[in-house]
Protein backbone atom coordinates (compact mmCIF):
# COMPACT_ATOMS: atom_id res chain seq x y z
CA UNK A 1 0.00 0.00 0.00
CA UNK A 2 1.35 3.22 -0.71
CA UNK A 3 -0.47 6.60 0.55
CA UNK A 4 0.65 9.12 -1.68
CA UNK A 5 -0.73 11.90 0.28
CA UNK A 6 0.52 10.99 3.44
CA UNK A 7 4.04 10.21 2.11
CA UNK A 8 4.03 13.77 0.54
CA UNK A 9 2.69 15.85 3.53
CA UNK A 10 5.09 14.55 5.67
CA UNK A 11 7.71 14.31 3.03
CA UNK A 12 8.90 10.90 3.68
CA UNK A 13 9.99 8.03 1.28
CA UNK A 14 7.96 4.87 1.23
CA UNK A 15 9.40 1.48 2.93
CA UNK A 16 9.44 -0.35 -0.12
CA UNK A 17 9.92 2.05 -4.03
CA UNK A 18 8.13 -0.79 -5.81
CA UNK A 19 5.84 -3.86 -5.53
CA UNK A 20 3.31 -5.73 -6.78
CA UNK A 21 -0.49 -5.96 -5.71
CA UNK A 22 -3.17 -8.37 -7.28
CA UNK A 23 -3.81 -6.83 -10.44
CA UNK A 24 -1.03 -4.42 -11.10
CA UNK A 25 2.60 -3.77 -10.52
CA UNK A 26 3.18 -0.45 -9.02
CA UNK A 27 6.76 2.07 -8.77
CA UNK A 28 7.11 4.99 -6.46
CA UNK A 29 8.67 7.87 -8.55
CA UNK A 30 9.87 10.29 -6.17
CA UNK A 31 7.77 12.58 -4.56
CA UNK A 32 3.59 12.63 -5.43
CA UNK A 33 4.39 10.50 -8.49
CA UNK A 34 3.33 6.69 -8.21
CA UNK A 35 2.87 4.27 -11.46
CA UNK A 36 0.56 2.13 -11.52
CA UNK A 37 0.57 -0.69 -14.43
CA UNK A 38 -2.16 -3.77 -14.62
CA UNK A 39 -0.55 -7.36 -15.59
CA UNK A 40 -2.87 -7.74 -17.90
CA UNK A 41 -2.44 -5.78 -21.45
CA UNK A 42 -4.22 -2.45 -21.74
CA UNK A 43 -5.39 0.27 -24.23
CA UNK A 44 -5.17 3.76 -22.18
CA UNK A 45 -2.54 4.95 -20.70
CA UNK A 46 -3.06 8.16 -18.39
CA UNK A 47 -1.32 10.81 -16.00
CA UNK A 48 -3.94 11.69 -13.25
CA UNK A 49 -2.63 14.52 -11.77
CA UNK A 50 -3.77 17.17 -8.88
CA UNK A 51 -2.04 19.29 -7.07
CA UNK A 52 -0.53 21.73 -9.38
CA UNK A 53 -1.93 24.46 -7.88
CA UNK A 54 -1.66 23.08 -4.13
CA UNK A 55 -4.25 24.99 -2.27
CA UNK A 56 -6.91 22.63 -4.35
CA UNK A 57 -7.15 20.03 -2.15
CA UNK A 58 -10.39 18.09 -3.00
CA UNK A 59 -8.90 16.68 -6.00
CA UNK A 60 -5.81 15.45 -4.19
CA UNK A 61 -7.96 13.51 -1.71
CA UNK A 62 -9.92 11.96 -4.98
CA UNK A 63 -6.66 10.95 -6.25
CA UNK A 64 -6.03 9.81 -2.50
CA UNK A 65 -9.00 7.74 -1.66
CA UNK A 66 -8.94 5.79 -5.38
CA UNK A 67 -4.96 5.11 -4.81
CA UNK A 68 -6.04 3.32 -1.63
CA UNK A 69 -8.89 1.56 -3.32
CA UNK A 70 -6.65 0.01 -5.84
CA UNK A 71 -4.36 -1.20 -3.22
CA UNK A 72 -7.45 -2.65 -1.28
CA UNK A 73 -8.82 -4.38 -4.52
CA UNK A 74 -11.95 -2.18 -3.98
CA UNK A 75 -10.76 -0.77 -7.52
CA UNK A 76 -10.03 -3.00 -10.55
CA UNK A 77 -6.94 -1.06 -12.83
CA UNK A 78 -7.45 -1.68 -16.39
CA UNK A 79 -5.05 0.86 -17.54
CA UNK A 80 -1.84 2.34 -16.83
CA UNK A 81 -1.81 5.22 -14.78
CA UNK A 82 0.51 7.82 -13.92
CA UNK A 83 -0.98 9.70 -10.47
CA UNK A 84 0.89 13.10 -9.80
CA UNK A 85 0.53 15.20 -7.43
CA UNK A 86 2.24 18.77 -8.71
CA UNK A 87 3.28 20.80 -6.46
CA UNK A 88 4.17 19.24 -2.77
CA UNK A 89 5.66 22.01 -1.27
CA UNK A 90 2.82 24.48 -1.47
CA UNK A 91 0.54 21.71 -0.95
CA UNK A 92 2.26 21.48 2.14
CA UNK A 93 1.72 24.85 2.45
CA UNK A 94 -1.68 25.05 1.65
CA UNK A 95 -1.14 27.78 -1.22
CA UNK A 96 -1.56 27.65 -4.54
CA UNK A 97 2.21 28.25 -5.69
CA UNK A 98 5.18 29.70 -3.73
CA UNK A 99 6.55 31.97 -6.39
CA UNK A 100 5.41 31.43 -9.91
CA UNK A 101 2.05 29.58 -10.95
CA UNK A 102 3.42 25.74 -11.91
CA UNK A 103 0.42 25.37 -14.53
CA UNK A 104 2.16 28.90 -16.54
CA UNK A 105 5.18 26.91 -16.44
CA UNK A 106 5.28 23.90 -18.89
CA UNK A 107 6.55 23.19 -22.16
CA UNK A 108 9.83 24.28 -21.24
CA UNK A 109 8.61 28.15 -19.80
CA UNK A 110 10.08 27.12 -16.53
CA UNK A 111 13.58 28.18 -18.57
CA UNK A 112 12.46 31.73 -18.35
CA UNK A 113 11.73 31.94 -14.81
CA UNK A 114 14.20 32.06 -12.23
CA UNK A 115 15.22 28.63 -10.87
CA UNK A 116 13.90 27.81 -7.98
CA UNK A 117 11.74 24.74 -6.48
CA UNK A 118 8.77 25.08 -8.59
CA UNK A 119 10.24 25.79 -12.00
CA UNK A 120 12.66 21.96 -11.57
CA UNK A 121 9.41 20.25 -10.12
CA UNK A 122 7.32 21.20 -13.56
CA UNK A 123 10.86 20.20 -15.47
CA UNK A 124 11.05 16.99 -13.64
CA UNK A 125 6.71 16.05 -13.99
CA UNK A 126 7.70 16.87 -17.53
CA UNK A 127 10.55 14.07 -17.93
CA UNK A 128 8.52 11.95 -15.48
CA UNK A 129 5.44 12.24 -18.07
CA UNK A 130 8.25 11.58 -21.21
CA UNK A 131 9.09 8.58 -19.56
CA UNK A 132 5.83 7.54 -18.68
CA UNK A 133 4.41 8.00 -22.04
CA UNK A 134 7.45 6.71 -23.95
CA UNK A 135 7.83 3.29 -21.85
CA UNK A 136 3.75 2.69 -22.36
CA UNK A 137 2.95 0.19 -24.94
CA UNK A 138 2.25 2.09 -28.24
CA UNK A 139 -0.54 1.47 -29.07
CA UNK A 140 -2.17 2.29 -25.97
CA UNK A 141 -3.95 5.80 -26.37
CA UNK A 142 -2.99 8.27 -23.97
CA UNK A 143 -5.00 10.22 -21.56
CA UNK A 144 -4.83 13.32 -19.29
CA UNK A 145 -6.92 14.50 -16.98
CA UNK A 146 -5.60 17.54 -14.82
CA UNK A 147 -8.04 18.06 -11.64
CA UNK A 148 -8.53 21.59 -10.59
CA UNK A 149 -10.83 23.67 -8.00
CA UNK A 150 -11.47 27.40 -9.16
CA UNK A 151 -10.80 30.13 -6.30
CA UNK A 152 -14.42 31.92 -7.76
CA UNK A 153 -17.82 31.25 -7.82
CA UNK A 154 -19.03 29.83 -11.55
CA UNK A 155 -22.43 30.25 -12.89
CA UNK A 156 -21.20 26.85 -14.78
CA UNK A 157 -20.46 25.20 -11.45
CA UNK A 158 -18.03 22.66 -12.82
CA UNK A 159 -15.90 22.69 -16.29
CA UNK A 160 -13.14 21.43 -18.16
CA UNK A 161 -10.53 23.24 -20.59
CA UNK A 162 -9.47 21.73 -24.03
CA UNK A 163 -6.27 22.95 -25.01
CA UNK A 164 -5.51 24.28 -28.33
CA UNK A 165 -4.60 21.69 -30.32
CA UNK A 166 -3.73 20.14 -33.92
CA UNK A 167 -5.30 16.67 -34.06
CA UNK A 168 -8.73 15.95 -33.40
CA UNK A 169 -10.62 16.34 -30.18
CA UNK A 170 -11.00 12.25 -28.79
CA UNK A 171 -14.22 11.43 -28.57
CA UNK A 172 -13.98 9.60 -25.59
CA UNK A 173 -12.72 12.14 -23.55
CA UNK A 174 -15.63 14.09 -24.76
CA UNK A 175 -17.89 11.48 -23.33
CA UNK A 176 -16.39 10.88 -20.06
CA UNK A 177 -16.61 14.72 -19.44
CA UNK A 178 -20.22 14.70 -20.38
CA UNK A 179 -20.78 11.53 -18.01
CA UNK A 180 -18.89 13.63 -14.92
CA UNK A 181 -21.81 15.55 -15.19
CA UNK A 182 -19.51 18.85 -15.95
CA UNK A 183 -21.81 21.82 -16.71
CA UNK A 184 -19.19 23.18 -20.10
CA UNK A 185 -16.56 22.78 -22.09
CA UNK A 186 -14.43 25.14 -23.20
CA UNK A 187 -11.78 24.83 -25.97
CA UNK A 188 -8.72 26.99 -25.90
CA UNK A 189 -7.57 29.37 -29.24
CA UNK A 190 -4.01 29.16 -28.63
CA UNK A 191 -1.42 27.26 -27.14
CA UNK A 192 -0.88 27.59 -23.34
CA UNK A 193 1.81 26.82 -20.60
CA UNK A 194 0.03 24.60 -18.66
CA UNK A 195 0.48 21.12 -17.50
CA UNK A 196 -2.53 19.80 -19.96
CA UNK A 197 -0.69 21.62 -23.28
CA UNK A 198 1.98 19.51 -22.45
CA UNK A 199 0.56 16.51 -22.70
CA UNK A 200 -1.59 17.30 -25.79
CA UNK A 201 1.04 18.90 -27.90
CA UNK A 202 4.30 16.44 -26.98
CA UNK A 203 2.17 13.09 -26.91
CA UNK A 204 -0.64 14.13 -29.00
CA UNK A 205 -2.28 13.31 -25.75
CA UNK A 206 -6.48 13.30 -25.24
CA UNK A 207 -5.97 16.17 -22.11
CA UNK A 208 -7.98 17.84 -20.65
CA UNK A 209 -8.33 20.67 -17.32
CA UNK A 210 -11.15 19.83 -14.75
CA UNK A 211 -12.28 22.85 -12.90
CA UNK A 212 -14.19 21.27 -10.34
CA UNK A 213 -16.20 23.76 -7.86
CA UNK A 214 -14.40 26.13 -5.06
CA UNK A 215 -10.94 26.00 -3.11
CA UNK A 216 -11.16 24.86 0.22
CA UNK A 217 -8.56 23.42 2.75
CA UNK A 218 -7.89 19.80 3.41
CA UNK A 219 -10.90 18.57 5.62
CA UNK A 220 -13.30 20.89 5.07
CA UNK A 221 -14.05 19.40 0.97
CA UNK A 222 -17.68 17.51 0.94
CA UNK A 223 -16.39 14.88 -1.93
CA UNK A 224 -19.54 13.90 -2.19
CA UNK A 225 -19.88 17.75 -4.98
CA UNK A 226 -17.18 15.51 -6.65
CA UNK A 227 -19.16 11.84 -7.03
CA UNK A 228 -19.91 12.22 -10.37
CA UNK A 229 -16.15 13.17 -11.33
CA UNK A 230 -15.05 10.44 -8.73
CA UNK A 231 -17.41 7.66 -10.85
CA UNK A 232 -15.98 8.79 -14.15
CA UNK A 233 -12.69 8.32 -13.55
CA UNK A 234 -13.45 4.72 -11.88
CA UNK A 235 -15.04 3.68 -14.69
CA UNK A 236 -12.03 4.52 -16.64
CA UNK A 237 -9.47 3.17 -14.64
CA UNK A 238 -11.56 -0.01 -14.65
CA UNK A 239 -12.23 0.47 -18.00
CA UNK A 240 -16.33 -0.25 -17.48
CA UNK A 241 -19.32 1.64 -19.09
CA UNK A 242 -19.32 5.49 -17.96
CA UNK A 243 -21.85 6.31 -15.76
CA UNK A 244 -25.04 7.72 -17.04
CA UNK A 245 -25.04 11.62 -17.50
CA UNK A 246 -27.57 13.36 -14.94
CA UNK A 247 -28.06 16.83 -15.89
CA UNK A 248 -29.06 18.62 -19.15
CA UNK A 249 -27.01 18.69 -22.22
CA UNK A 250 -23.47 19.93 -21.88
CA UNK A 251 -22.77 23.58 -22.98
CA UNK A 252 -19.65 24.49 -25.03
CA UNK A 253 -17.42 27.50 -26.20
CA UNK A 254 -14.70 28.78 -27.65
CA UNK A 255 -11.66 31.11 -26.14
CA UNK A 256 -12.17 33.96 -28.79
CA UNK A 257 -9.80 36.64 -26.98
CA UNK A 258 -7.72 37.51 -24.03
CA UNK A 259 -8.13 40.45 -22.16
CA UNK A 260 -4.24 41.66 -21.66
CA UNK A 261 -3.33 43.60 -18.47
CA UNK A 262 -1.23 46.42 -20.37
CA UNK A 263 -0.60 49.04 -17.08
CA UNK A 264 -1.03 49.48 -13.52
CA UNK A 265 -4.39 51.33 -14.11
CA UNK A 266 -6.02 48.40 -15.52
CA UNK A 267 -9.54 48.04 -14.40
CA UNK A 268 -12.07 45.36 -15.14
CA UNK A 269 -15.78 46.69 -15.22
CA UNK A 270 -16.73 43.12 -12.66
CA UNK A 271 -17.20 43.37 -8.77
CA UNK A 272 -13.75 41.37 -7.58
CA UNK A 273 -16.17 38.71 -6.42
CA UNK A 274 -18.11 38.35 -9.91
CA UNK A 275 -17.89 34.80 -10.65
CA UNK A 276 -16.78 32.80 -13.77
CA UNK A 277 -19.04 33.25 -17.46
CA UNK A 278 -20.15 36.57 -16.07
CA UNK A 279 -21.83 37.53 -19.67
CA UNK A 280 -20.96 41.13 -21.54
CA UNK A 281 -23.60 42.03 -24.28
CA UNK A 282 -22.03 43.78 -27.22
CA UNK A 283 -20.83 47.51 -26.68
CA UNK A 284 -20.45 47.26 -23.26
CA UNK A 285 -17.02 47.91 -21.47
CA UNK A 286 -15.06 45.03 -20.27
CA UNK A 287 -11.88 46.59 -19.23
CA UNK A 288 -10.30 50.12 -19.05
CA UNK A 289 -6.58 51.29 -19.44
CA UNK A 290 -4.85 53.80 -20.61
CA UNK A 291 -3.68 51.54 -23.52
CA UNK A 292 -7.64 51.48 -24.33
CA UNK A 293 -10.83 49.99 -23.27
CA UNK A 294 -11.68 46.76 -24.03
CA UNK A 295 -15.67 46.38 -25.09
CA UNK A 296 -17.50 43.36 -26.55
CA UNK A 297 -18.34 43.37 -29.98
CA UNK A 298 -20.30 40.14 -29.77
CA UNK A 299 -23.76 39.45 -29.04
CA UNK A 300 -22.67 38.13 -25.87
CA UNK A 301 -19.63 37.28 -24.53
CA UNK A 302 -18.74 35.22 -21.50
CA UNK A 303 -15.70 36.04 -19.17
CA UNK A 304 -13.47 33.03 -17.30
CA UNK A 305 -10.60 33.59 -15.13
CA UNK A 306 -11.32 37.76 -14.60
CA UNK A 307 -8.36 38.46 -12.54
CA UNK A 308 -7.12 42.08 -12.44
CA UNK A 309 -4.53 41.57 -10.00
CA UNK A 310 -2.60 39.73 -12.50
CA UNK A 311 1.27 41.29 -13.21
CA UNK A 312 1.33 43.48 -16.13
CA UNK A 313 1.88 42.15 -19.49
CA UNK A 314 -0.46 39.16 -18.18
CA UNK A 315 -4.04 37.80 -19.17
CA UNK A 316 -6.22 39.26 -17.06
CA UNK A 317 -9.82 37.02 -18.14
CA UNK A 318 -10.43 34.94 -21.32
CA UNK A 319 -13.17 35.61 -23.71
CA UNK A 320 -15.62 32.91 -24.79
CA UNK A 321 -18.03 32.75 -27.57
CA UNK A 322 -20.72 29.63 -26.64
CA UNK A 323 -20.45 27.15 -29.79
CA UNK A 324 -24.36 26.46 -30.85
ZN1 LIG B 1 -5.91 25.14 -10.23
Amino acid sequence: MVDLLTLTLEQQVPVQMQGESAGFTWQWLGEGLLQCTPKTSYVKTMVLSAGIHGNETAPIELLSQIIHDLFTERLVLAVRVLFVLGNPEAIRHGARYLENDMNRMFCGAYQNLIQDQETERAAHLEQVTTQFFEQSQPQAQRYHYDLHTAIRASLLPVFALFPYQTHAYDEFLIQSLKAADLDALVYHNAAGKTFTHFTAEKFQAASSTLELGKAKPFGANDLAEFASTDLMLRAVLADQALPARLKGPIRQFKVVDSVLKQSDDFQLNLSADAPNFSTFQKGELIATQQAGNYVAHDQQVWILFPNPNVKTGLRAGLILKEIK
